[in-house]
């Protein structure tokens, strides 16, 4: 039996919504732009402030207040979502990851090459 395919739970909102986020923070540019760097801040602002969570996105627009995205390069903006999320984790009981991995888990795949 087949069952339809239903609306987004909050849950799975999240997971789908961190595997966008973590990706387009992987593939930022090392290098940004002026604009770029704006833009990001731009981007994070807005995707908060229509992310259909109501509570979600309270929280997470005081956490950017407090902690604004560091765009000036790939590494830093990959590391400063992975603090984010990790914010998140605490605040939700789950554990944190370790932002040492974080290429490998949303850009490079493991070294142990599980991903390959
Ligand atoms: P998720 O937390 O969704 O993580 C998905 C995958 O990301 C993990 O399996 C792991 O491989 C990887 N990962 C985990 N932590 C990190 C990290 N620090 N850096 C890089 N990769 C990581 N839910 C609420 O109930 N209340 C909230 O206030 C809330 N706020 C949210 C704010 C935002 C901006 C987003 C995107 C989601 C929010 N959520 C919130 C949803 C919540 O964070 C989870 O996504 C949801 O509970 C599902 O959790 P999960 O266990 O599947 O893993």
């Amino acid at each position: 039996q087949t069952f339809p395919e239903c609306p987004l739970d909050r849950q799975q909102l999240g997971r789908n919504s961190w595997s966008v986020l973590h990706t387009i923070a992987a593939y930022y540019p090392e290098k940004p732009t002026v604009d770029q760097q704006k833009d990001m801040v731009k981007f994070m602002a807005l995707f908060t402030k229509f992310y259909p969570c109501e509570d979600c996105s309270e929280d997470f627009k005081e956490r950017l207040t407090a902690n604004p995205p560091a765009t000036q390069s790939n590494t830093k903006l990959a590391q400063w979502l992975c603090k984010m999320h990790n914010e998140v984790n605490v605040k939700l009981g789950k554990p944190e990851f370790d932002c040492k991995f974080v290429d490998q888990r949303w850009r490079n795949g493991w070294e142990d090459g599980s991903c390959d």
